[in-house]
């Protein structure tokens, strides 16, 4: 095939598999967040690099949405997986890998005692919610603006001009309910929460690092106060690390801002590919399941596919940490975007973490979803197409994440790539 990304279309083998997947799968995508984002189709994926059926090549920053943190297909998770599985995949009753996988997440966090696996980050936070409610015995939960938790009814929330409800036609509006929305980043706002309706709030759920929307870290002191406002108020708090887990450090966000949860959500990175998503929490709170009294459970919960990529996936964390070169990929990566963007002169953004930061158009100092909406998020998406053509893996939300696998080649394929971008589309 052609190894062409010169921003031209060759896309005539996607363009077929499109058309063709659209008679039987709505939309073309089995997850409507596909329905925008890279439309060619991928043949296969190795390290930093996605391969489409037209014979392109892309240098990855969407990664699965964030899953392939070690790189796609990385060997060392492969072997093991794949001989794991050999010996079956799912079986109705316990196997050692399940005690391992959860030792190695309890051993690399360090904070929690106990670990329930689940499949998806969705339905991980729904065990988060349930069983800080149980602990509690209280029904209300604080969540924050922009602020991404899955997809179910409970948690799926957009705004209409100020106000937060449902984001989805057939969604329960009632199951919104008992769900207060605040703004981030504002502990006074917080406490003000707490203090009005503190009685019946039974957990406070955040991402630790807004990476959802705009990538955005909690500004000094904030955690720290959300915590005790917590602890004052006999809330649970709830990390929902699904995206900042196992990426922005071995301990994730818990690690990097110090301040410890009660409870705290993985998956993505955590099993370097393979479906897995992990509750964590103290031995106390976690035995609600283990006595009955709580339920969370699921078929495929503890599959051997999924605990060996946890273990495999967490050995190589360990021992051979990809941080230090993540840190600088991503480092170099947002320097040099910045540097493209001000020789041609186009306002563009980048903020955040060197493992996961967020690209846009516009110059204003944002510290929440609110100030994010200040900035031009539809002309990125629009330039993010102008990518993909150009040879870069990016979704249009404008969120990157960098791999273990992206070094100086991928540094000078992605900036040469985007310089051309920028020539075609200013
Ligand atoms: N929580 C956070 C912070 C997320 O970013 C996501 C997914 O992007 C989820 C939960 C839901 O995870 P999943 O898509 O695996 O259901």
């Amino acid at each position: 095939g052609r190894k062409v990304n010169d921003g031209t279309l060759a896309h005539e083998n996607s363009i077929q598999l499109q058309t063709r997947a659209r008679q039987r799968v709505p939309g073309g995508v089995h997850s409507n967040v596909r329905l925008s984002g890279p439309q060619p189709y991928v043949e296969r994926g190795k390290g930093a690099w996605l391969y489409d059926v037209d014979g392109r090549n892309y240098v990855d920053y969407l990664l699965g949405q964030g899953p392939n943190f070690l790189g796609h297909a990385p060997d060392a998770v492969l072997d093991v997986v794949s001989a794991a599985d050999r010996r079956g995949l799912v079986y109705g009753g316990q196997h050692a890998l399940e005690i391992e996988a959860a030792e190695a997440v309890c051993a690399a966090l360090e904070w929690p005692d106990m670990v329930r696996f689940g499949v998806t980050g969705t339905e991980i936070v729904q065990a988060a919610l349930r069983l800080a409610r149980a602990v509690t015995g209280r029904e209300k939960v604080i969540r924050f603006e922009g602020h991404y938790h899955g997809w179910l009814d409970n948690v799926l929330v957009a705004e209409h001009d100020g106000a937060w409800g449902v984001a989805s036609e057939g969604q329960l509006p009632h199951h919104l309910d008992d769900f207060v929305v605040l703004p981030w980043n504002d502990a006074e706002a917080l406490a003000e929460a707490l203090r009005r309706h503190g009685p019946e709030i039974a957990a406070v759920i955040m991402e630790p690092v807004m990476i959802n929307a705009g990538v955005i870290q909690p500004l000094d002191g904030y955690l720290e106060r959300v915590r005790e406002l917590c602890t004052a108020h006999g809330a649970m708090l709830i990390f929902d690390e699904v995206i900042s887990g196992f990426r922005i450090g071995l301990q994730g966000a818990v690690g990097r801002y110090g301040v410890v949860p009660d409870l705290a959500t993985y998956g993505k990175a955590l099993g370097a590919g393979g479906t897995v998503a992990a509750l964590v929490g103290r031995r106390d709170v976690m035995e609600l399941f283990g006595h009955g009294m709580v339920n969370h459970s699921g078929t495929f919960n503890g599959a051997v596919p999924a605990m060996a990529a946890v273990t495999a996936s967490l050995a190589v964390l360990r021992e051979d940490p990809p941080y230090p070169g993540v840190e600088r990929h991503g480092t170099a990566l947002m320097a040099g975007i910045r540097r493209l963007a001000a020789a041609h002169r186009i306002p563009l953004r980048v903020e955040g973490l060197p493992a996961a930061f967020h690209v846009s158009f516009g110059d204003v100092e944002v510290t929440d979803y609110r100030s994010l909406q200040l900035l031009d998020l539809d002309r990125y998406a629009r330039f993010s197409e102008v990518l993909v053509r150009h040879g870069i893996w990016v979704a249009p939300r404008g969120i990157w994440y960098v791999s273990a696998c992206h070094g100086d080649d991928e540094l000078d394929a992605a900036l040469a790539r985007f310089s051309k971008a920028l020539v075609a589309w200013s």
